[in-house]
C-alpha cells in the first residue's frame, strides 16, 4: 500500500502545477544529483522570430526568404514557424485563401482533391522532407532546396561563401540560431532567428544548484549559441550539436558514470531521453510526446517548478522516514 504521505505529496504537487505520474516517482525525484536541461522551449521560450537575413552574393533577400518560407511552412519546428511567419508577414492574413486550381477538401466528403494550398505569396513545395535535428528539403518552383544547419548543407556537398559564414558566426556568438539556405546545389544565404531565455530560467538554475544538482545544458543547436544561453542562466556544462537520437545517449553516459539523472525537455526530440532519465520532467507547454514520456509535467512551463518538485519530494519523503 502507498503511504498516505506520498499521496498527499502528489496532491500538493498538483496544486502547485506539478503533475506527478504516480507516488513512486517521488523517490527518484529525491535521489537525482544531475539535471539535464534541453535548451529550446525549456530554458528558452522556444518562440523564435526572424531577426536578420544574410543573402549570398547575387541573391535577393526577398527571394531567400520566399523559398525558405515555402519549405518551412510545412515544418512544425519553432525555427520553421519563425521563418514561415516572416515570409508571409505581408500576405499571412490571406493564409486561408485557396489559390485557384489547388483544390480543397469538399465539405462533407473525405476525398482530398489536391495538396494543401500554399499560403498566398509562397510557392508550393513538392517532395517535402524533414530530417529531425537537421532541417528540411523539398522542390520549390523546380529547384531542389534545403534549409537547415551547416551539416545538412555539407551533406549535399554545398559550400558556404565566406561572407555568409562570417555573418553567421557573428550572429551565433550573440546566442542567435542561424539556419542556412541553398538551392540547385548552391548556397543562397542564411537566416538568423532569435529566441529568448525565459525570465525565470536563471533563478531556476540557481535553485537547482542550491539543492545540490549539477545543471547541464543539452541542445541540437551549435556550441556558440548553447554557450551564450548557458552563460546567461548560469550553467557551465554544455552538450551542444547533439542529434535528437543521441540525446538519450548523453543521459546514458551520465548514468554509466554513476549519476542519477533528471532530464527536463519539451520536444518530440526529447522524448527518448526523458524516458531514459531516472526522472523525466516535461514542460506542460511542450509536445504530447514529451509529456507522455515523462514522470512529471511542469504545467506552467516554468523551470522553477523543477526545483519545487525536488523540494516537495524531499519534504514528503522526510515525513515518512
Ligand atoms: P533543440 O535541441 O535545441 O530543441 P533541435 O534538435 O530540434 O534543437 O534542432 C537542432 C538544429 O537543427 C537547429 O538548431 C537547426 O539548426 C536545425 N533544424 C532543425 N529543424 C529545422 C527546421 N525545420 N528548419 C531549419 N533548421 C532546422
Ligand atoms: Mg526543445
Amino acid at each position: 500500500a502507498t503511504p498516505i504521505a506520498l499521496l498527499v505529496g502528489t496532491g500538493t504537487g498538483a496544486r502547485m502545477g506539478i503533475l506527478i505520474r504516480g507516488p513512486e516517482v517521488l523517490e527518484s525525484t529525491r535521489r537525482v544529483d544531475t539535471v539535464v536541461l534541453d535548451k529550446t522551449g525549456t530554458v528558452t521560450t522556444g518562440r523564435m522570430a526572424l531577426v536578420e537575413t544574410i543573402p549570398a552574393d547575387g541573391i535577393a533577400p526577398d527571394e531567400l526568404l520566399r523559398v525558405a518560407g515555402a519549405l518551412e511552412h510545412a515544418s512544425e519546428h519553432p525555427i520553421a514557424r519563425a521563418i514561415a511567419d516572416a515570409a508571409t508577414a505581408d500576405g499571412g492574413a490571406a493564409d486561408a485563401a485557396v489559390a485557384p486550381g489547388t483544390g480543397t477538401m469538399l465539405l462533407g466528403s473525405s476525398i482530398p482533391v489536391g495538396p494543401p494550398p500554399a499560403p498566398r505569396g509562397l510557392p508550393a513545395v513538392e517532395s517535402f522532407q524533414s530530417v529531425a535535428g537537421f532541417g528540411v528539403s523539398g522542390v520549390v518552383e523546380g529547384r531542389a532546396a534545403v534549409v537547415g544547419r551547416r551539416a545538412l548543407l555539407a551533406e549535399f556537398a554545398i559550400e558556404l561563401p565566406e561572407a555568409v559564414e562570417r555573418a553567421a558566426s557573428a550572429a551565433e556568438a550573440q546566442g542567435r540560431t542561424v539556419v542556412f539556405v541553398a538551392w540547385d546545389g548552391t548556397a543562397a544565404g542564411a537566416l538568423v532567428v532569435a529566441d529568448q531565455v525565459k525570465p525565470t530560467s536563471r533563478e531556476a538554475v540557481a535553485q537547482l544548484r542550491a539543492l545540490g544538482l549539477e545543471p547541464i545544458l543539452l541542445t541540437g543547436d551549435n556550441d556558440a549559441v548553447a554557450r551564450a544561453v548557458a552563460s546567461d542562466v548560469g550553467i557551465d556544462r554544455v552538450r551542444a550539436e547533439v542529434l535528437p537520437a543521441d540525446k538519450v545517449a548523453v543521459v546514458q553516459e551520465l548514468q554509466a558514470a554513476g549519476r542519477v539523472v533528471a532530464m527536463v525537455g519539451d520536444g518530440v526530440n526529447d522524448a527518448a531521453a526523458l524516458a531514459q532519465a531516472d526522472l523525466g520532467l516535461s514542460m506542460g507547454t511542450g509536445t504530447d510526446a514529451a509529456i507522455e514520456a515523462s514522470d512529471i509535467t511542469l504545467v506552467r512551463g516554468d523551470l522553477r517548478s523543477a526545483a519545487d518538485a525536488v523540494r516537495l519530494s524531499r519534504a514528503t519523503l522526510g515525513t515518512i522516514r
